[in-house]
């Protein structure tokens, strides 16, 4: 029945199931039934006009229309009506169809109005309100809550606006009713006292009340957050339980002699933990896939370098890869600099590296020497062949895609160890949906001594007290970073920003007593290393940059960033920009810069900045204002498409999803069991509809 076409409904004919398949991919009866509605009106609440709100808003008003006029020719043409009730008027637009308008509009009769208020240069109308006359009002009938479904043009020139597709979900609802099939076991439905689905999807197309409403909705978010976990965590099993992987069966001298004579400060308890994790995993002979989220500075280098030493001391290569050139140059030096004394070679390759060079690391490779690479995306390449390719580490994972990571993976024979490092905490929730098939780790302890970050928001009109200051820390030694945003589409202006900025601060700090570095985007990348080498050898007290710097960069005596126009950066890359000062030991300061006009939600990003340097705690109030759809990486995803759950606001449901999925794989990993049969046939379903999931996160 739900998998009969539309065409044979009546009221539908072969034009209308023909646009309805073109604008929304819906040809079956079921499919129809899974356009759920995106909003719904609650025609309960009557507004008067005094009180309507002053942004734009829908509303529904009760009264008369007092008189009605045509103004303008030609396209400009429009009718213009005053609606009033007791406590006002409200000015009603049409521009189009407006001979009929004209005519079914009735003056001085009891009306319901309905639609979205617009305001355009402070004045407030209604552009084409719905009109029903009060006696006929759905109001009166009791039924109040309407659904709204998304129409497109097409659609509405064909009458499925919204109104029209309900009532053809209506009708088909009616007659599948008793064929909605559950795909949820009953131990589940009790437990989590979800509603039956034939009812939950009755009730999203038919409200009764709020109430039976918020019910079906739940149901039918728990539905898919459940299945979107059965699936990773059927795809993580098939990884470890199922997939052979390469065994770090030893800790050898490598590992011990670096750890008990060579590591230059004792590890904080969370990368010991970590270490430990890594352990286990490398030597179970399953597959790791592992994600190690840390802020920036909590010392993922070192851990990433332990493993590494584990591999070797198995005969295993190593790959460090990082997605800039300068991150990897500095992650060589740093990392050749730990292991000096360690009898291995730790290796550059860039796109860079000249060719005799490159020659011989690429033979090397082959002839598997006992190596540590580090580079840029010139890991990828075809000509890079490994001897023995044991594990494979990737920094700042987010710019990586999943092709790129595919590319290493097929390396080695046998698929390399991953461990993925991010310093761009993702909230637990987001990481359970999108890295559901990793394990994860997390290292939220600072290394010792470490003072906070202490910051501040200032405005533009306060300049010279910011210009003030960063004076008496160059006074005292210390080197300042000065960030511009760059946004593609106005390139040009931001470069423009720059510029001016960059005059700004010289004519401040003039030479010779002072010198300033400048990086952007538009320099040559030879260049742009030279000056990144003045500034992280002091040789410049002040550098201004675009947020080309935002990666990486080390440089431990800069202790103040200047981040201008801050209104204009994303919580994310505030916290990331942040993070290149305080690595040193001195107290170190982040001044956000802002015109006296902030928009109210960057005004909460800014002074989520000032209160917190935790960075999920600026990860979770970032999925609360953008949604997580805006979130790095999260728009790759196949598990984002989501219908009804909304990962910011659903955590309960996905908590309670995750843990009934991860019971059930435990209890029945192959879904074999008679009263699981609804829930894998529903897998089934899903896997046909959607294609299989790439085999790597
Ligand atoms: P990130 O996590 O941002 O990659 P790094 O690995 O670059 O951090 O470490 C930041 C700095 O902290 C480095 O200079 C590193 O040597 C130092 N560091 C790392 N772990 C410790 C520790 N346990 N104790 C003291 N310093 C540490
Ligand atoms: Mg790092």
């Amino acid at each position: 029945m739900l998998d009969k076409e539309l065409i044979y409904v009546k009221g539908v004919g072969p034009q209308r199931a023909e646009v309805l398949k073109e604008e929304l991919g819906i040809v079956t009866r079921g499919q129809l039934l899974a356009h759920y509605p995106f909003r719904y009106i609650d025609r309960s609440e009557i507004t008067h006009v005094r009180d309507i709100p002053a942004e734009e808003t829908w509303v529904q008003l009760s009264g008369t229309i007092v008189n009605m006029r045509e103004a303008g020719t030609g396209r400009a043409k429009r009718l213009t009506a005053t609606f009033r009730d007791e406590t006002g008027d409200l000015e009603l637009v049409w521009f189009k169809g407006i001979p009929w308008i004209r005519d079914s509009i009735k003056l001085l009769s009891p009306c319901i109005i309905y639609g979205k208020t617009n305001i355009f240069k402070g004045r407030l109308s209604m552009p084409h309100p719905e009109i029903e006359p009060l006696e006929h009002s759905r109001l009166l009938a009791g039924n109040t809550l309407r659904p709204v479904y998304s129409s497109t043009e097409k659609l509405a020139r064909k009458g499925l606006n919204s109104n029209g597709i309900a009532k053809l979900t209506r009708q088909v609802a009616e007659e599948c009713r008793s064929f909605i099939t559950e795909t949820l076991n009953e131990e589940l439905l009790r437990r989590f006292r979800l509603m039956p689905r034939s009812e939950a999807i009755i009730q999203l197309h038919l409200p009764s009340a709020m109430e039976e409403l918020e019910k079906a909705r739940r149901r039918m978010k728990f539905e898919e957050l459940f299945f979107i976990q059965v699936q990773l965590g059927r795809q993580k099993l098939a990884q470890t339980k199922e997939e052979r992987g390469v065994i770090f069966e030893k800790v050898g001298e490598l590992f011990h002699d670096f750890y008990s004579q060579h590591l230059p400060f004792e590890l904080t308890g969370a990368q010991k933990r970590v270490v430990k994790e890594i352990r286990a995993d490398v030597a179970r002979g399953y597959h790791m896939n592992r994600l190690i989220q840390g802020d920036v500075g909590s010392g993922k280098t070192v851990v990433a370098v332990l493993a590494a030493l584990l591999a070797m001391d198995n005969n295993y290569q190593a790959c460090l890869m990082v997605p800039t050139e300068i991150l990897a140059q500095q992650h060589f030096e740093s990392i050749s600099g730990l292991l000096a004394r360690m009898p291995i070679q730790v290796a550059l390759l860039t796109g860079s590296t000249p060719r005799p060079a490159r020659r011989e690391i690429l033979e090397a490779l082959k002839q598997g020497d006992r190596m540590l690479i580090i580079g840029t995306h010139a890991l990828i390449e075809p000509s890079v062949q490994f001897h023995n390719l044991g594990l494979v580490i990737i920094d700042e994972q987010h710019r990586f895609g999943v092709m790129q990571r595919a590319a290493l993976w097929q390396k080695a024979a046998v698929p390399p160890h991953i461990l993925v490092m991010t310093a761009t905490p993702i909230p637990r929730t987001l990481a359970m949906t999108l890295y559901g098939d990793l394990d994860i780790s997390v290292i939220d302890e600072l290394p010792p001594g470490r003072k906070p970050i202490s910051t501040m928001w200032r405005s533009d009109a306060r300049r010279l007290e910011v210009f003030g200051f960063i004076e008496e820390e160059i006074r005292k030694g210390r080197q300042v970073y000065v960030v511009y945003p760059l946004i593609e589409e106005s390139e040009a202006m931001d470069y423009k920003d720059l510029q001016d900025g960059f005059e700004a601060l010289s004519r401040r700090f003039p030479l010779p007593a002072y010198r300033i570095s400048v990086v952007h985007g538009r320099m040559k990348s030879e260049d742009r290393q030279v000056e990144m080498e003045h500034f992280s050898k002091g040789r410049t007290q002040i550098m201004v940059a675009t947020t080309v710097i935002e990666v990486g960069v080390n440089v431990p005596n800069a202790s103040v960033m200047v981040i201008e126009s801050a209104e204009r950066f994303g919580l994310s890359q505030l916290h990331q920009l942040r993070g290149r000062v305080g690595r040193g030991a001195e107290q170190s300061y982040c001044i956000l810069m802002t015109g006296n006009k902030v928009s109210a939600e960057a005004r909460t990003r800014l002074e989520t900045m000032c209160r917190t340097n935790d960075g999920f705690e600026i990860a979770e109030v970032d999925l609360q204002l953008r949604g997580p759809g805006d979130i790095a990486g999260v728009q790759q995803s196949g598990a984002m498409n989501l219908k009804l759950a909304d990962l910011a606001k659903d955590q309960q449901i996905l908590l309670a999803a995750r843990e009934a999925a991860l019971a059930l794989l435990d209890s029945d990993p192959h879904l074999t069991h008679p009263h699981n049969a609804p829930i894998a046939r529903y897998l089934i379903e899903l896997s046909k509809a959607r294609g299989d999931w790439s085999r790597i996160s």
